[in-house]
């Protein structure tokens, strides 16, 4: 008989493959709690709004079961993106950082029955659904459309400043040009 260390139980449980659909009713089964690493370059649908594509996704989900006896979803994303800043168009640092939990429902007739501590994911009865699609929708939730950087980082505002310090007119020789006037 062998038994499992519980790492070697967490690695059993994970998917091999993250984009072969789910095994929902196993991994709620097992509460099957998995994490590890996705390349940016695999995500397809936001590839055009990077700015360099290489870098990793870091998940973490946990599945349970909710008194209703549906799959729950805990799912955890972390990454840090370079984007380009809509104000300055430089390279700039983007940290994702999402939770949610997740409530796997069959289709759009169970939305009422969720309560509002979950976020509801449609799939449809033996439809697939993979860990990657999962995680890459998650990041199109919280990824900015229009990143920019903070006031005093950006070089859009630098230059503004600059321009606006170069013009402004020195008080004190206003009052001098207005003494000279009177005397
Ligand atoms: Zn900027």
């Amino acid at each position: 008989m062998t038994v499992l260390s519980s790492a070697d139980k967490i690695r059993a449980l994970m998917p091999h493959d993250p984009l072969q659909p789910l095994d929902f009713h196993r991994l709620t089964k097992e509460q099957a709690i998995f994490s590890g690493d996705m390349s940016l370059d695999s995500m397809k649908r936001i590839l055009d709004l990077l700015d360099q594509q290489q870098g990793n996704i870091h998940y973490q989900l946990g599945f349970d079961k909710s008194e209703q006896g549906q799959t729950l979803i805990d799912i955890n994303i972390d990454a840090e993106l370079v984007m380009s800043c809509q104000r300055c168009l430089s390279p700039m640092q983007v940290r994702i950082a999402r939770h949610s939990i997740l409530v796997i429902v069959n289709d759009k007739t169970e939305l009422h029955t969720i309560s509002s501590d979950y976020e509801p994911y449609v799939v449809e009865e033996n439809g697939n659904l993979s860990l990657h699609d999962m995680v890459q929708d998650e990041l199109l939730l919280t990824i900015p459309l229009a990143p920019i950087h903070d006031e005093a980082d950006c070089g859009a505002t630098s230059t503004v400043k600059k321009i606006k310090e170069e013009s402004k007119i020195n008080p004190f020789a206003i009052l001098e040009r207005l003494k000279k006037k009177t005397n």
